[in-house]
């Protein structure tokens, strides 16, 4: 997914100025009423929705500062990787606790209960660092 800023080929950072000049050459280079494009009409069409929609965020102050701020909130999001794929059966068992662990590689550990488990969460963080696992396992239903 482009950003608007990707749509108009400015920086992140780009001064309005920038911003403002790189949409009037796009929207006119993609224009759909322009004669001799190189893209069937459609495609332009449908581009210069896009810029059209990029400089009506962008051109706002309030506006993009706010959809800065949503670009942020995503961008942390896809920082969330999961390092490992880990089977339960791997994992140590501590049947006084009901949880399972395992040793990360910085000595920390994965702690994960049997509750969890139940309500379907299955990606641990280490309690030291920063990695995290998905734990692996079947999901057993009891046949009534
Ligand atoms: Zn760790």
């Amino acid at each position: 997914m482009e950003t608007h800023y990707q749509i108009l080929g400015v920086p992140a950072d780009a001064p309005f100025s920038l911003i403002k000049q790189r949409f009037q050459q796009l929207i006119i280079e993609h224009h759909p009423d322009k004669r001799g494009s190189s893209l069937p009409s459609t495609k332009n069409e449908d581009y210069a929705h896009r810029i059209l929609q990029a400089w009506t965020i962008l051109r706002d102050d309030d506006k993009r500062k706010l959809y800065d701020t949503q670009l942020e909130v995503a961008a942390h999001k896809e920082k969330v990787t999961i390092n490992a794929d880990v089977d339960l059966d791997d994992m140590e068992y501590e049947e006084q606790e009901c949880v399972y662990s395992l040793m990360c590689r910085c000595s920390g550990y994965y702690v994960i209960s049997e509750n969890d488990l139940e309500l379907g969460n299955d990606v641990i963080c280490c309690d030291n660092c920063s990695l995290r696992i998905r734990v692996l396992y079947d999901v057993v239903e009891d046949d009534d």
